[in-house]
């Protein structure tokens, strides 16, 4: 299939991307989620703003404690990086089963985060790590907390004339462990099911994968967990979230192996 026609420019700075950005138009970033929708015709944008060529948009850097990653960085470039698997190695463990190498060469983590797929990988993770997003427009900037942002399937708090220009990661609590498990049927391909967890002394975070139309965070089990439970009865107050019995069974089990990757 080939796309509807549709013009293309490819602005130098952010200013001139948002001013170009409207109703009528999409931002491409990798091209890995958007290109095959405009192929099968699913979406027609009148307009492509390419942001490969914005300057000072791919970036992985610490300021002040916190991980900034620019809108633009690609999934490799998390991948390897020593500062992510040094002190945010959840990104690093989550970024792996995204697609294959070729794939994670061109995607990029706002782009991931934009799209909103359900069974994304860095979306997940990203909320466990209590992420918070940088919009921009060209009315001002606004940051969304993960919980705001993912709003449903394939739809985020993004607005036609905004561009995530910037996701920032807190650094995780002291003696923090992290463990990104997920059952996809091949390997690459999209997960069923999935997991990031967060542990240390007295904080958990547990964010399920492919449970809901955005990432779902298991409150009651994060809380359990903060108490002593044991991993069996957390893995369960999770999984419970999940209406259909196999997946919840699938869940469960995967909780329970994510856990103790993270050594709890
Ligand atoms: C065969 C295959 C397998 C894949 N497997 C997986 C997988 O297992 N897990 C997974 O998570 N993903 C998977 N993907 C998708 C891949 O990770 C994409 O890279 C990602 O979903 C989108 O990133 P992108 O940079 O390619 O964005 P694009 O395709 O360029 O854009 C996606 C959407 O985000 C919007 N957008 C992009 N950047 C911005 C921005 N800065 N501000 C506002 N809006 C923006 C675009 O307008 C568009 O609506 C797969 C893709 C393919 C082709």
């Amino acid at each position: 299939m080939k796309p509807a026609p549709f013009a293309y420019a490819a602005p130098r700075t952010v200013d001139a991307a948002l001013a170009l950005l409207d109703d009528d138009s999409k931002a491409l970033a990798g091209g890995q989620s958007l290109v095959p929708i405009m192929n099968f015709r699913l979406a027609r944008p009148a307009r492509l703003v390419d942001l490969n060529r914005v300057d000072g948009l791919a970036y992985l850097r610490r300021r002040a404690g916190t991980l900034r990653i620019g809108a633009t960085t690609r999934h490799l470039t998390v991948e390897r990086s020593a500062l992510v698997a040094r002190a945010w190695p959840l990104l690093r463990q989550a970024v792996r089963h995204v697609g294959h190498p070729q794939i994670r060469a061109r995607g990029t983590i706002g782009g991931s985060c934009a799209h909103a797929d359900p069974t994304a990988e860095l979306p997940v993770a990203l909320a466990a790590l209590d992420a918070r997003f940088h919009l921009r427009s060209r009315a001002g900037s606004r940051v969304v907390p993960a919980p705001e942002f993912f709003v449903s399937h394939l739809t985020t708090a993004l607005r036609a004339d905004e561009l995530l220009v910037e996701i920032e990661v807190p650094a995780l609590p002291e003696g923090a462990r992290t463990a990104f498990v997920e059952y996809a049927r091949t390997h690459g391909d999209w997960a069923l099911a999935g997991v990031a967890v967060v542990v240390a002394p007295q904080h958990a975070a547990i964010v399920l994968l492919g449970a809901g139309p955005t990432p779902v965070r298991a409150a009651e089990a994060e809380a359990a967990a903060v108490a002593g439970a044991g991993n069996a009865e957390v893995a369960a107050l999770a999984a419970a979230l999940v209406r259909d019995p196999w997946k919840r069974a699938l869940t469960s089990s995967l909780v329970g192996r994510a856990l103790a990757e993270a050594g709890r």
